[in-house]
């Protein structure tokens, strides 16, 4: 059986706000804690409010490692008022934009996990230009444009070690299933395509790969 978290780690992870459900984010876990066996660190593009940040934190915390989680905490546009996915407790009043930091952070302290976490506040593609190091793991669950969902591929996958996974969330193949577009799916198949990522486990609209080659 895949490595399960603490009943106290599912249960912070269940009481946050965010957008994973329980059986990808239990199979989200598995593929982190397998990663860092390579000892490198954990890295989250989409941090929102942190319900997925909890589980890759723990894995992190299992494997000896640290987890790091990119988000601008600006809210993707699925997410702005007046759209579908808006949650008007995440707008900070005083400033009329989105603010998901805070939360983050009582979802992190709750869950006692703010020493394992490294929060990167910023656009994605901006902090990889600027990341030097190999990553154990990938996790893209940033914005679901073609520009974003690009941009975090090129952006992240090739600081990937080889063994290391690249997890991609909202994979959705049958265009009648998806909510916010199929640009992840889009570069889940770029990633397949470019014989540099072998798929390891689907489950609902997660897919995890694996780097059996090299570039992306
Ligand atoms: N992983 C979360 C959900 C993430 S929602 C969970 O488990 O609930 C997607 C997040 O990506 C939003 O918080 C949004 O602010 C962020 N995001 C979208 N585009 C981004 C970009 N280009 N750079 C940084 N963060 C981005
Ligand atoms: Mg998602």
């Amino acid at each position: 059986m895949a490595t399960a978290p603490q009943p106290e780690i599912l249960t912070a992870f269940e009481a946050a706000k965010g957008f994973m459900p329980v059986d990808e984010g239990l199979a989200l876990y598995a593929a982190a804690v397998e990663a860092g066996a390579l000892g490198l660190p954990l890295l989250e593009v989409g941090t929102y409010c942190g319900r997925s940040t909890v589980l890759v934190a723990d894995a992190a915390r299992a494997a000896g490692v640290t987890a790091l989680t990119v988000d601008h905490h600006r809210g993707s546009e699925e997410q702005q008022p007046g759209w579908d996915y808006h949650d008007p407790e995440t707008v900070d009043p005083e400033v009329g934009l989105m603010d998901t930091l805070p939360t983050f952070r009582r979802t992190l302290f709750k869950a006692g996990l703010e020493e394992q976490v490294i929060a990167l506040v910023g656009r994605s593609p901006q902090v990889a230009a600027v990341w030097g190091g190999p990553l154990g793991f990938v996790f893209i669950d940033g914005g679901h444009t073609d520009e974003h969902a690009t941009a975090d591929y090129e952006g992240w996958a090739p600081h990937i070690a080889d063994g290391g996974l690249l997890a991609i969330h909202d994979v959705f193949p049958d265009p009648k299933d998806e909510f916010t577009g199929q640009a992840p799916y889009r570069i889940y198949l770029r990633a397949l395509a470019s014989g540099a990522f072998t798929e390891t486990t689907a489950t609902g609209s997660l897919r995890v790969l694996r780097r059996t080659g090299a570039g992306i």
